[in-house]
């Protein structure tokens, strides 16, 4: 059906999905490496592109092209790249866009291994880049060289929750023709959608909020117009990070609920940041829904709503943040976010471990800097659970 006109709730239970011969209600699983061609000539011209048709799973997919079909619709975007994770996701746009010789500007701040695989492997390769605080908009010009690329962000950043002006970006950028691209799996597109604010690219490890409930691992690329798509596709299928079919049936059945998950979730967030805050044993808490966030009016302006990822620091730095990890009850201590399950991990031993100390400091993620995902659970069990391991400080 078509469903421009439709709200962003119905888009997701619509956008993309297709009912078999049978009236499936749901997009069935096409659990097949390869496709026959109906006769010779029909094989050549589906390679040729002359002819629609499927050809082998890496390079497409009914079950895969639906979930592509609905993100991209969610996101107002052109098509979309599903990918195994949200590596091969920022990996394919890595692939896509950059080469040796050229140059990326990137967020300081932002998931671990999107800058380590920057600054290790494509440098081997001759890419170079330069990481600063992107916050504010003045220090990705003065980064701007002559052979930069792109530029590369992700807001609200992990896991400082520092969040980027877009449309100042973007204004930067776009006179100097480089592409903006943003990861944007801290919100999803139900709460932020890039490409109002004029970016080019924007990517989400699925694993997150759109899947939602920590069973899956995957990604997505979607890109604003036809520009930059094929050669991220091509990065995407030659690289081999395509997704699997029943990885692809998983997601979708996750994305249906992503509004409702992310409201309930956003509405407890809201209340344990007011517990963090008020409480004598933190010392700072960063959560977009709070006065206090340096970028307050800003999340206001581009984001649809401050979600439920916060980071806070103990007084008593990492030797509290550790005492309240090991003591927590009923927040799971692990890694990821943007699932049923609230979770609590400590970045500069974990997810950002890999980036030199100097780096990480830069960034501002401190030695004692604690992330909390918060899950669907009753609010008052989260804050209780938080309370009693407070107590032991
Ligand atoms: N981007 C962000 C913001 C993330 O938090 C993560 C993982 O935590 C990734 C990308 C990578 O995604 P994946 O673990 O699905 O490869």
């Amino acid at each position: 059906m078509d469903t421009k006109n439709l709200g962003f709730n119905s888009k997701l239970i619509h956008s993309g999905q297709f009912h078999d011969e049978f009236g499936s209600a749901t997009v069935p699983i096409y659990q097949t490496s390869t496709f026959s061609f109906k006769s010779a000539d029909h094989g050549a011209a589906c390679f040729a592109g002359e002819e629609d048709g499927y050809i082998y799973t890496r390079l497409g997919n009914p079950t895969i092209n639906a979930l592509e079909d609905a993100v991209a619709d969610l996101e107002g975007g052109y098509r979309g790249v599903a990918t195994s994770s949200g590596m091969g996701a920022v990996t394919a746009v890595y692939f896509g866009m950059l080469g040796a010789g050229m140059h990326m500007v990137g967020h300081n701040a932002m998931y671990g291994p999107s800058r380590m695989v920057m600054e290790t492997l494509f440098k081997k390769f001759g890419t170079e880049s330069t990481w600063v605080d992107a916050t504010d908009a003045q220090n990705v010009l003065d980064a701007i060289q002559d052979n930069t690329k792109l530029i590369y962000l992700e807001t609200p950043a992990n896991p400082t929750m520092g969040i980027t002006d877009l449309e100042a970006i973007v204004k930067i950028a776009h006179e100097k023709n480089i592409p903006v691209c943003v990861d944007n799996t801290f919100c999803s597109p139900y709460l932020q959608q890039p490409f109002d604010f004029g970016v080019d690219i924007v990517l989400h490890s699925m694993t997150k909020f759109i899947n939602g409930h920590a069973d899956i691992v995957a990604g997505m690329v979607i890109t604003k117009t036809e520009k930059y798509y094929s050669e991220i596709r091509g990065a995407m299928m030659n690289i081999g990070s395509n997704m699997d079919p029943h990885q692809a049936y998983m997601v979708n059945r996750g994305l249906k609920t992503l509004a409702i998950r992310i409201e309930r979730a956003q509405e407890s967030a809201q209340k344990i940041a007011y517990y963090l805050e008020n409480h004598p044993k933190i010392e700072w808490v960063k959560y977009p829904g709070l006065k206090s966030h340096p970028q307050y009016e800003l999340a206001q302006k581009q984001m649809k709503g401050p979600g439920s990822m916060i980071s806070f620091e103990l007084k008593g730095g990492f030797t509290a943040g550790k005492t309240l990890m090991d003591n927590v009850q009923l927040a799971l201590l692990a890694v990821s976010l943007g699932g049923v399950e609230t979770l609590i991990q400590h970045p500069a031993s974990m997810t950002h471990s890999k980036i030199p100390k100097k780096s990480r400091e830069e960034a501002h993620i401190t030695d004692g800097l604690v992330r909390f995902a918060v899950g669907i659970e009753d609010v008052e069990d989260i804050i209780a659970d938080l309370d009693q391991a407070l107590v032991l400080i």
